[in-house]
């Protein structure tokens, strides 16, 4: 049973013609980095709700979600109207298992993204306890265009406060200003994406949390499975953890 509660809106920030994040305020219960919530809107007497990933760490009262305006979008294009003092409702409860306690420790952790799906590794980053249980992070972003490389100024504080953090933008359809071109899943085929780790990237050392397109989150891990790692499972720990977005 859904718990709604009223979030007023603080502040709504576009980082493109179809990126931005919205900021609100409200009463929930706590959450852990990496899980998600429901926001909604009623339309025509009816409640439309959709799943967002927390971007903030849990301990910030500021509660923050990274979104795409989506072509024809029932929900998303009602929220990117939103202004500071207007409100929308929220889910008390988080959901969700794409969260750190859920993934087994390891010398190197992959969080490989595309799109809006960098928010819960985010949030996640803000935790200084991700790093008791691994060594190094690779922050992999897959996006089309260098313009849509939102964050850099909160990646940049990141890997500044903890320098074994890498983060590797990939670009699918210009030129790489930053990073690697084209696909995820190419850069992994090829070597690329592990290139700067310092030892070989094998299932013995290695995690991967995988989010956002579905078809990225399904070739990935059949990339992954080809190359002998499996999937993470409580009865069962191997090393791909996905979450999807749609
Ligand atoms: C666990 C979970 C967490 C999510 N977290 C986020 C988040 O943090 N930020 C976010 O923007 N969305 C997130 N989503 C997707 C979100 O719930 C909605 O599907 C999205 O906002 C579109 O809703 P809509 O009503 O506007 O579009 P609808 O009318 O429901 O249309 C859905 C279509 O929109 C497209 N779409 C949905 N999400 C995305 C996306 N993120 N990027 C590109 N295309 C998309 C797909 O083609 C999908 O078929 C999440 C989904 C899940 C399941």
């Amino acid at each position: 049973m859904s718990n709604w509660v009223e979030a007023s809106v603080k502040d709504i920030v576009w980082w493109t013609d179809t990126l931005f994040s919205l900021i609100v305020n409200a009463d929930v219960e706590p959450f852990k980095a990496g899980q998600f919530t429901k926001l909604s809107m009623m339309m025509d007497e009816k409640r439309i709700a959709r799943a967002y990933s927390y971007v903030n760490a849990p301990s910030s009262p500021d509660l923050e979600f990274y979104l795409i305006n989506v072509v024809d979008g029932l929900l998303s294009q009602q929220l990117a109207k939103l202004k500071p003092g207007d409100t929308v409702m929220i889910e008390s409860r988080a959901s969700g298992f794409f969260t750190i306690d859920e993934i087994p420790a390891s010398e190197q952790l992959f969080m490989l993204s595309t799109g809006t799906a960098i928010g819960p590794f985010l949030s996640i980053l803000e935790q200084p306890d991700v790093w008791q249980q691994f060594k190094h992070i690779t922050l992999v972003h897959g996006v089309r265009l260098n313009a849509d490389l939102s964050y850099q100024a909160k990646i940049a504080q990141l890997q500044q406060q903890y320098p074994q953090l890498s983060y590797l933008p990939v670009v699918s359809r210009e030129q790489a200003i930053v990073g690697l071109d084209g696909r995820i899943t190419d850069r992994i085929a090829d070597g690329t994406l592990f290139k700067h780790c310092d030892s070989v990237v094998s299932p013995q050392n290695s995690q991967f949390m995988i989010c956002g397109n579905p078809q990225m989150v399904k070739d990935t891990s059949a990339l992954l499975t080809e190359q002998g790692y499996t999937r993470n499972r409580r009865r069962e720990p191997g090393q791909i953890t996905v979450e999807q977005y749609w």
